[in-house]
């Protein structure tokens, strides 16, 4: 079986030049291990399982060899099964029997011996030449315990404090809300917010979303000891919506400024966000808009309304200089920012401005701004929202909106050879999806 296809390779923080494979939480719908491939469409012929819709987590663990560039030392991982002694997890871990005899010897290991945990991790190092050079053997409750060769014994001291970043991979499919499809599928809402956030240049989470839409997401978790102790980033991301597959990746420029790009190297970042309204778990779910907007773009009506509560946040579309912020007749409480290109955007009927709003005051795209409210010719509180080019005004939801420029070519090449991986990781992952969605 292809185990290696669902290797995940990552950097630890604490050893940047090495590389690790790492034990991976992948989120499935609720298949055995053995269903997992066939998800990831190995072996197609098993694919018609009756799969529930639910999205659970299922822990899989990954033995892998990973060579440390061509000087080693190398690393070798292994998660305790139940049914395992610790003798037989060391043996998958080619620690050969000579040396596991040596290892029991040690009193300390004999006693972790005796206590043996399914899921605890085992780490072993090796010497180019294959000579075992420590073992690591995570605890409950207490720093890992790590194993030195001393001649032809062991010995035994407390790790350091170990702590690493871990990756996890989760997909899962909306049934009534992103939060709700986020909290099924066991998502952190720091990573729910970054998907939403990433997203929101190509997708308006508050009216483009629709039941069934698949997402997966890449991101990091943060350990002490092995046990998880925060979560980290968002590393790549896919959201398919209404059919359509938008997908993110993140890189780090050779100056370590982190963006997230298409896989081919377009940017996210700059673009016009879809939406003015920002969008969070109070703002959730599907719009009760069908109706919304409640006006379309025609002559007599210049932009577009966005029906929202009273003092939902309204966020700048894009990087842009404010023109105005005050009252102006039927538009009430106005904002009007001026970006680049001779584009301008409108906010009105507002209840309220965020402090500092005034001419000249820089913004940036996803800034709060004002907050929505009912000021001017308006019945009840909504954003009017316009997108105007050299003065007249255009279709907001179809106007071509002005992205930032791609990665440079030489940018692209080093963008390409660091994130292929996170491409093809998406691909498995939405193969578990659309296993899912029949
Ligand atoms: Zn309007």
């Amino acid at each position: 079986m292809p185990l290696t296809k669902l290797r995940i390779l990552t950097d630890r923080l604490t050893g940047a030049e090495r590389r690790f494979s790492l034990r991976t939480l992948v989120a499935l719908s609720s298949l055995p291990l053995f269903g997992v491939v066939a998800a990831f469409g190995i072996a197609p012929d098993t694919r018609t399982l009756d799969v529930p819709p639910e999205t659970i987590t299922e822990a899989i663990a990954l033995p892998a060899l990973v060579s440390a560039g061509n000087h080693g030392p190398f690393e070798r991982e292994s998660t305790v099964q139940s049914g395992d002694t610790l003798a037989s997890a060391l043996a998958r871990l080619k620690i050969d029997d000579l040396d596991i005899q040596r290892l029991l010897a040690t009193p300390v290991v004999r006693e972790l011996a005796a206590s043996i945990q399914a899921g605890k991790r085992i780490q072993a190092t090796t010497a180019p030449g294959g000579d075992l050079l420590t073992v690591q053997f995570e605890r409950s409750n207490a720093p890992a315990l790590l194993v030195r060769r001393a001649g032809d014994s062991f010995v035994a001291e407390d790790a350091s404090e170990l702590t690493e970043t871990r990756v996890v991979m989760r997909s899962g499919r909306i049934q009534s809300s992103l939060y709700g499809a986020t909290d099924s599928a066991g998502i952190p809402d720091k990573i729910a917010d970054q998907m939403a956030e990433t997203f929101s240049t190509a997708i308006d989470f508050r009216e483009d979303l629709r039941r069934g839409d698949t997402f997966s997401v890449i991101y990091t978790v943060n350990y002490r000891n092995g046990e998880p102790v925060g979560t980290g980033k968002l590393l790549a991301a896919e959201f398919v919506n209404a059919g359509k597959a938008h997908r993110a990746i993140l890189y780090r420029d050779p100056f370590g400024t982190e963006a997230y790009y298409t896989p081919e190297g377009e940017s996210l970042k700059k673009g016009f966000l879809r939406s003015p309204l920002e969008f969070s778990r109070v703002t959730s779910g599907f719009s009760n808009s069908r109706q919304h907007p409640l006006y379309g773009f025609h002559r007599k009506h210049t932009g577009v309304d966005f029906g929202a509560p009273t003092g939902t946040r309204v966020k700048a579309t894009g990087d842009a200089t404010v023109e105005f912020a005050g009252r102006k007749g039927g538009y009430g409480n106005l904002v009007i920012l001026r970006h680049h290109n001779g584009y301008e955007t409108y906010y009105a009927h507002l209840s309220a401005f965020a402090s500092g709003m005034r001419r000249g005051r820089a913004v940036s795209q996803g800034e709060v701004i004002a907050y929505v409210g009912s000021t001017g010719a308006s019945t009840g509180p909504h954003l009017h929202y316009e997108v105007r080019i050299a003065g007249a005004p255009q279709n907001p939801l179809t106007v071509k909106l002005p992205g930032s420029p791609p990665l440079a070519a030489a940018q692209r090449a080093r963008f390409l050879q660091q994130t292929a991986g996170w491409s093809e990781k998406l691909s498995l992952l939405r193969g578990t999806n659309l296993a899912a969605l029949d």
